[in-house]
């Protein structure tokens, strides 16, 4: 199996540590460069990372000396944890080098000409590479992003929906976890014994990220699925795990049975880091919860419960995922494995 040289541009943060992780014992990718702001510029990574993940920073990445986040890098391909304030210039600049960038930042996610991918919903918006690396002069280089780890939640079982019965409208509540706001992120006096009702920027993203996740590749560009989000997040007193409350009117009658069998009978892939399910709908009414649900699937598994009909809207759920695997670096792992896949990269 050919094995990629990979960079992390933001390697030190929350969503970088979990890519150190991920990527241990990798078969396809291995670590050669490690990129951060001016404060960790220059010194080892082991000396520049306060690390928050379980155990030490692994033996293969402690030594690498931590480099600007500039073009060129020691890798062939580029996974992208930066800030958005720095992710637009700094991720141009790698794709203009001829590097393939994979990102979690939102700053391209809604371009026209960039693929917004969950491998398992939409592998087909890959044909976007080809118009973007013409319409951006690109060369060989090009951007793929990942969604909002809220949105990472709940699109898949919405998507299992949509395909069988379309999706005519969503409330959905978020309950997201600590860590989606990076290190050292919210203040414990903030968060502790506590709902935060605002997320700066989150809820324009959760709004409109699914319909471009959903919309139809056709005539080289994404025609959007027609359906409206309304959304409420909220920052709860969780480390991991994302939580989204969603209400749902269909386009087509359904049964329940009919929707909880969509949702499980919707397929996973054959790539290293896919999950054996990538939906599981759980029928205990306590679940799902992210302490216990959000390793699932190594954290790469959507889980569903709560499935009922509703006194307002048709149906109503509780999905979960966790926000920075499936979220932020296990979905970019997961992308570069797709396009891995199918020659792309
Ligand atoms: P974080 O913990 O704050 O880490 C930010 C990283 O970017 C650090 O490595 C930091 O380096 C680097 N950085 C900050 N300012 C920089 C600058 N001016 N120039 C160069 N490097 C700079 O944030 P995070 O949670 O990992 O989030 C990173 C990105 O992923 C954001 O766009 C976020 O929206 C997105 N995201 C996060 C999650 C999540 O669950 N956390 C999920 C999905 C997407 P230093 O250590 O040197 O400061």
């Amino acid at each position: 199996m050919k094995k990629y040289r990979v960079g992390i541009l933001g390697a030190t943060g929350t969503v970088g540590q979990r890519f150190v992780q991920l990527l241990q014992g990798h078969p396809q990718f291995e670590i050669t460069a490690l990129a951060a702001s001016d404060r960790s510029a220059g010194k080892t990574y082991a000396e520049a990372c306060a690390w928050k993940l379980n155990g030490s920073i692994p033996e293969n990445v402690r030594e690498i000396v931590v480099t600007p986040i500039e073009p060129p890098l020691d890798c062939d391909i580029v996974f992208s944890s930066l800030p958005s304030g720095v992710a637009r210039e700094t991720e141009e600049a790698f794709a203009r080098a001829g590097f393939p960038v994979i990102s979690n930042s939102s700053v391209y996610r809604m371009d026209e000409d960039v693929p917004l991918l969950i491998p398992e919903i939409n592998a087909d918006h890959l044909g976007l590479i080809e118009i973007q690396q013409q319409k951006r002069g690109f060369g060989t280089g090009f951007i793929v992003t990942n969604p909002n780890c809220a949105v990472a939640s709940f699109a898949p079982p919405l998507a299992a929906l949509h395909r069988r019965y379309g999706v005519e409208s969503v409330v959905v509540t978020t309950l997201q976890a600590i860590s989606g706001a990076g290190y050292p992120g919210v203040s414990s006096m903030d968060i502790v014994d506590n709902v935060l009702p605002y997320i700066a920027g989150e809820e324009p993203k959760v709004e409109t990220e699914a319909q471009k996740i959903l919309g139809t590749f056709r005539d080289n560009s994404i025609d959007k699925a027609d359906f409206t989000v309304s959304a409420q997040c909220f920052r709860v007193d969780v480390i991991d795990g994302h939580t989204a409350s969603v209400r749902v009117d269909l386009k087509e009658k359904a049964t329940l049975e009919d929707i909880v069998a969509a949702m499980k009978e919707f397929p996973t892939l054959d790539l290293y880091s896919s999950p054996a399910r990538f939906i599981e709908v759980l029928e205990e009414p306590t679940r799902p919860q992210p302490r216990l649900d959000r390793d699932s699937g190594n954290g790469m598994t959507i889980t569903v419960g709560r499935v009922f009909p509703d006194n307002v809207f048709d149906y109503r759920f509780v999905a979960l995922s966790h926000n920075t695997v499936r979220g932020a670096a296990g979905s970019t792992i997961l992308n570069a494995e797709l396009l891995a896949s199918k020659n792309l990269i």
